[in-house]
């Protein structure tokens, strides 16, 4: 088809991709009024010692509740909306609403937990990042020591500089950092020898089906011990089955995420789970 009529061609592939546009269109002008129209809401997952089996944290995930529709996952929306720029303001809502929500179990006097949140590149570049952080923290008065950031390789690598200052400083005020997707991204291990992060967070591909797959065994197996050699903490994430945790805990892994203890779920669902 391409060599009898390549001008067809072409215009057809143009159209192909401006619909796809026209869909993304769409769908940010949705996902702004979505932000307007209350219909992002968070979900948590609890975080789980492997030696005491006890929940010590949770992380929370971005769901958008699409009227019609049903939960849109964040890997549809979130990409969008870092291109758009329109992570700014879900960024800030997300990172308030959970630090509200946090506060409020730690005054129902549920056992304090720190809730994780992912930070996307952009969000995390912004001048003054920190700033708004410490706005967030002072207004929702949750304690410091109960927040923990998410930001990936991909983040960090982009100005090291800039990133050790504000590792450093939201170290200093008792935020906690991992790094998230830990293997998937820009794995120069140069920036964690200056980095303050205070965990890893290995990534699912490593660890479904690792009792079958013995290259994706050794890699979680190395990213452990990388990150005791570096006197981080280690997460897996995506644990779903009896073996990954059995094989997880003979490795030494900190902590557990994953469908094995829970999916993510709404607030009052996670109330039920604490409790
Ligand atoms: P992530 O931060 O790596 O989050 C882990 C993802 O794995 C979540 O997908 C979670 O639901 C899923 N997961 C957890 N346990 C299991 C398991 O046992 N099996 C399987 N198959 N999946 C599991 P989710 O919630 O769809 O989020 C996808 C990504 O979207 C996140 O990956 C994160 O990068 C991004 N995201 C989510 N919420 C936010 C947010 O508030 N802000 C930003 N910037 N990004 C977010
Ligand atoms: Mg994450
Ligand atoms: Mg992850
Ligand atoms: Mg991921």
């Amino acid at each position: 088809v391409a060599k009898g009529n390549g001008g067809n061609c072409y215009y057809v592939y143009n159209k192909a991709l401006s619909e796809k546009q026209m869909e993304n269109l769409i769908l940010i002008n949705e996902l702004r009024q979505a932000l307007e129209n209350n219909e992002l809401i968070m979900f948590y997952q609890p975080i789980i010692d492997t030696v005491k089996g006890q929940v010590v944290g949770m992380e929370a995930l971005l769901r958008w509740n699409k009227p019609e529709q049903g939960f849109i996952s964040p890997d549809k929306f979130i990409p969008l909306a870092e291109e758009t720029g329109l992570i700014i303001p879900i960024g800030e809502w997300v990172l308030k609403s959970v630090c509200i929500q946090n506060k409020r179990w730690i005054d129902r006097g549920y056992n304090a937990k720190r809730v994780f949140v992912n930070i996307s590149a952009r969000q995390f570049q912004q001048k003054d990042f920190f700033e708004k952080i410490i706005t967030i923290l002072n207004e929702t008065g949750l304690d410091p020591n109960y927040l923990g950031l998410e930001i990936t390789e991909t983040t960090v690598v982009q100005d090291i500089k800039y990133t050790i200052e504000i590792l450093n400083k939201l170290k200093d005020i008792g935020v906690s950092i991992s790094i998230d997707d830990f293997g998937t991204g820009y794995s120069s291990f140069n920036y964690l020898k200056d980095m303050k992060v205070d965990g890893l967070k290995i990534d699912r591909s490593f660890i479904g089906e690792t009792n079958n797959n013995c290259r994706k065994r050794a890699i979680a197996k190395t990213i452990i011990l990388l990150a005791h050699q570096l006197n981080l903490t280690v997460t897996a994430e995506g644990v779903e089955t009896k073996e990954q945790l059995e094989f997880l805990k003979e490795n030494d892994c900190d902590y557990v995420q994953g469908y094995y203890y829970s999916k993510p779920i709404s607030a009052d669902e996670f109330e039920k789970f604490l409790d």
